[in-house]
Formats: C-alpha cells, sequence, structure tokens
C-alpha cells in the first residue's frame, strides 16, 4: 500500500516568499515567490514538485498564523494561489499556526536554505548527523 509520507515543514517568508519588503503584518505579503539562484525554478514550480513526487506531506509554517484573527494563513494560501499553485496541490498543505520567533533555528532535522531548492531526493534521503556516525 502507500508508504508513510515525510513530514516536511517549510518556512514561508523568506524560503516561498521572497519578503524582500519585510515584515508588513500578517496578511501583507506582497512580494513574489524566492526563484532559485541557480535553476531559476520559482518556489511555486518546487512546492509542485514536492508535492507530486509522492514523498512528503507538506507543512508551511510562519507566525503569520499565530493570531487567526489576523487572516494570516488565508492570506498565504490567496498569494499562493494568485502566483500559480493549482488548487489540487493548495489543499494538500498543511499551514502550521506559528513559527516561533528566533535569532537562529538549532535542529538536527533541517536543511539551510541558501537561495537553492531542494531536490527531492535531498529531501528524501536526508539523515540527521547521528545516523552519519
Ligand atoms: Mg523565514
Amino acid at each position: 500500500m502507500a508508504t508513510r509520507l515525510k513530514k516536511i515543514l517549510i518556512d514561508f517568508d523568506g524560503v516561498i516568499h521572497r519578503y524582500n519588503s519585510g515584515w508588513l503584518g500578517e496578511g501583507q505579503i506582497p512580494d513574489a515567490p524566492v526563484v532559485d539562484t541557480a535553476s531559476g525554478q520559482d518556489a511555486i514550480q518546487w512546492l509542485r514538485t514536492l508535492l507530486q513526487c509522492g514523498h512528503f506531506a507538506i507543512h508551511i509554517y510562519s507566525r503569520r498564523g499565530s493570531d487567526p484573527s489576523k487572516g494570516g494563513i488565508g492570506a498565504m494560501k490567496t498569494w499562493l494561489s494568485r502566483n500559480g499553485l493549482e488548487s489540487r496541490y493548495l489543499k494538500r498543505i498543511v499551514f502550521e499556526k506559528e513559527k516561533p520567533e528566533s535569532f537562529l533555528v538549532i535542529d538536527d532535522r533541517c536543511l539551510q536554505f541558501k537561495g537553492e531548492f531542494f531536490e527531492p531526493n535531498v529531501i528524501k534521503n536526508f539523515k540527521p548527523w547521528w545516523k552519519e556516525v
């Protein structure tokens, strides 16, 4: 039967949304999708690729979702749709309610985003350091 999907958490601002304008409020998403600095594909294409490959449950997290009265999750969905993500993909994305504010995330299960989207196999085959030793 179907294999269990790996849950992948993706930050919205700075990975999906270009975020040139900085923080303007939960529902204000003025910038374009991030474009991969090497391949030129944009974040919408990348999300489509991850959803199409069949290995992942995609969760987007952002502090935009922390106060439901401010409409941040709806604004992210609208932004993804306006930038071309088809509803059949959009409805498969889970939107987390918050991302804790921090200077830095230190985690044994993360890939540092440096402007180039990760191929599905890089994500699929990721191993934390303690599985490499
Ligand atoms: Mg970010």
